[in-house]
Parts: structure tokens; C-alpha cells; sequence
């Protein structure tokens, strides 16, 4: 059987995740943030001083679990949810650079391959309409302005003033769209939408109207 896809793809806050689990709701489909992958790496690293490639590869043998049932995305290591540990600045702060290993990113791209082949998903992150799932029925990049991206993210990061956040954001973007392995860049068929001026609900809508005209 042969499934269908989204991909989201888009800068740090830009609305990717709200805007795509809500869509998979609307549509029945799975949804996956790829981001929680790179974050879960990320963690594994700095908590238990794993090789970086060597935490990517325990996806493959569900040593590293997503659970992405009811639309959640949970990360299980070690029979213990790892997801509230993922969105810390310690993490935001080395995300990216561990992102641009290559053999990092050769695995955790094979294993959203792998989910894909087995459902209907929209699935978000940076290359997804790129690298991940080039013929996906419909690419989106999500975009808004860095005042509004940092002020979103400023609400769930409570650490940080929004003035940290909007480096931090800006310096993730520099790293993301200059690295040499699938940088985060708009796919040729993309539709690009800004999301500064719109609500959650009228990005949802828009997208679906999109796809039904596929
Ligand atoms: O989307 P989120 O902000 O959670 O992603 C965290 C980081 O993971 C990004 O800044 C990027 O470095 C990396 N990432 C990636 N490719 C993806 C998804 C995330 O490189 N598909």
C-alpha cells in the first residue's frame, strides 16, 4: 500500500509543530517532529557522553523509541520518557551542531524514511521535502520574522529574556542553512507561507485547501 505525506519544513519557531500535529489530527495522519530525533541525539550526548553516531544509530534497534501515538511525540530510553528533558536551552544551545554530522544525519533521515513507508504522516524538521521525503504530495516552509519567532518560543523557553532567545534562534539559523548536509532550505515545489499575521487554525486551513487541490 502506498501512503501519503506532508512535509513542513522551516526555521526555529516558525509555527512548524502547533501547525503540523493539528493538521494531522484534521487529516487522521501521524505526525512526527523530526526535531525531537536531533534533540534526543543531543541529550544522549550531553547526559551520558555517548558518541554522537553511535546515539543516532539507537533508533535502529529501539534502544531509542518515538512514540508517536495519539499524535504525541514521545522520546522512550531506557523505559523512561526522555521528552521533557528535549527543550532546554542546554540542549538548543549544541542541537545544531551535532545536526551537521553527517553519519548523524544519514541515520536519523533513514529512520523517518523507514516511519513513513508504514503510514500516512506529516512530518516537520528542516529537510523534509529536500532529503527526507522528496515526493511528498505537498512541501510547506513555514516562515515568520525573527521578532515573532523568538517572542512565540520566549513563552515556552521561560529561562531565557527574548532578547537571548533571538540570538540563539538566529545562530541555530546560521548554522541549519549553512551546513554542507541538507541544509534548511525551501524545496523547488515548496509553497512557502509566512505565519506572522495568521492563527494556527487559518495556516491548518490553508494547508488543507492546498492539499486538496493536489
Ligand atoms: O525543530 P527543532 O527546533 O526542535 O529542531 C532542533 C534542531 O534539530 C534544529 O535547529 C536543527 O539543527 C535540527 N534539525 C535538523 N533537521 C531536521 C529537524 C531538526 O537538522 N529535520
Amino acid at each position: 500500500m502506498e501512503y501519503n505525506s506532508i512535509a513542513i519544513d522551516g526555521p526555529a519557531a516558525s509555527g512548524k509543530s502547533v501547525v503540523g500535529k493539528l493538521l494531522a489530527e484534521k487529516l487522521s495522519y501521524d505526525f512526527l517532529d523530526t526535531g525531537i530525533m536531533y534533540r534526543a541525539v543531543t541529550y544522549l550526548i550531553q547526559e551520558f557522553n555517548l558518541d554522537p553516531v553511535e546515539a543516532s544509530k539507537l533508533f535502529f534497534d529501539s534502544k531509542l523509541i518515538i512514540d508517536f501515538s495519539n499524535l504525541q511525540n514521545k522520546i522512550i530510553f531506557q523505559e523512561k520518557d526522555i521528552s521533557s528533558f528535549l527543550f532546554t536551552n542546554k540542549i538548543d544551545s549544541k542541537v545544531s551542531d551535532f545536526s551537521k554530522i553527517k553519519s548523524v544525519r544519514e541515520n536519523l533521515v533513514s529512520m523517518q524514511k523507514k516511519i513513513s513507508n508504514n503510514t500516512n504522516i506529516v512530518m516537520v524538521g528542516r529537510d523534509i521535502g529536500t532529503k527526507v521525503l522528496p515526493s511528498s504530495r505537498l512541501k510547506i516552509y513555514l516562515d515568520a520574522s525573527i521578532e515573532i519567532r523568538a517572542s512565540r518560543r520566549s513563552k515556552d523557553l521561560n529561562e531565557s529574556s527574548e532578547e537571548e532567545i533571538k540570538k540563539m534562534l538566529e545562530s541555530r539559523d546560521v548554522i541549519d542553512k549553512s551546513r554542507s548536509n541538507s541544509p534548511l532550505a525551501i524545496a523547488k515545489d515548496a509553497i512557502v507561507i509566512n505565519t506572522d499575521d495568521f492563527t494556527i487554525e487559518q495556516v491548518v486551513k490553508n494547508i488543507i485547501e492546498l492539499y486538496q487541490d493536489e
